[in-house]
């Protein structure tokens, strides 16, 4: 007499033992599948102190930039930029300083007489970086 496995049920046929098993048994395989929202639950919790973490980090940086000010003076950062430029960058040996002024941004904006050219730069305010914006002719 076929028996279920799984419960020591007794049927008569293997046709029945098989119903039984799809109909009984097959839904615990349902069980296991109804746990996949608790892996998305985990997902969502996971992205969601990931964020906190990114927004702690926002924070600690606005807080180095602004609280801490570790910004140079307009004169420190562009005269840091000057000596870059004259030591490092190809032509810049003669550059010369025409005009430098303050933005609401996070750069101070700085004229450069080089190569008979007018260059336009901004030096960020921590002086690490400098951007070329454009050259013109005259
Ligand atoms: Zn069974």
């Amino acid at each position: 007499m076929p028996e279920c496995e799984q419960c020591g049920r007794e049927f008569d046929t293997e046709r029945g033992l098989h119903v039984h098993q799809s109909q009984v048994h097959d839904g615990e395989d349902l069980e296991e599948t109804e746990e996949k929202p608790q892996g998305f639950l985990l997902q969502a919790d996971f992205w969601k102190l990931a964020t906190v973490i990114l927004a702690v980090l926002l924070v600690i940086m606005a807080a180095d930039m602004y609280l801490f000010d570790s910004h140079l003076s307009e004169e420190e950062a562009t005269t840091k930029a000057m000596d870059y430029l004259q030591e490092n960058i190809q032509g810049g040996a003669n550059a010369t300083l025409i005009s430098t002024s303050d933005t609401n941004s996070s750069v101070y904006q700085m004229r450069v007489r080089a190569m008979d050219q007018n260059i336009d730069m901004f030096v960020t305010k921590d002086g690490e970086y400098l951007f070329f914006n454009h050259a013109e002719m005259d």
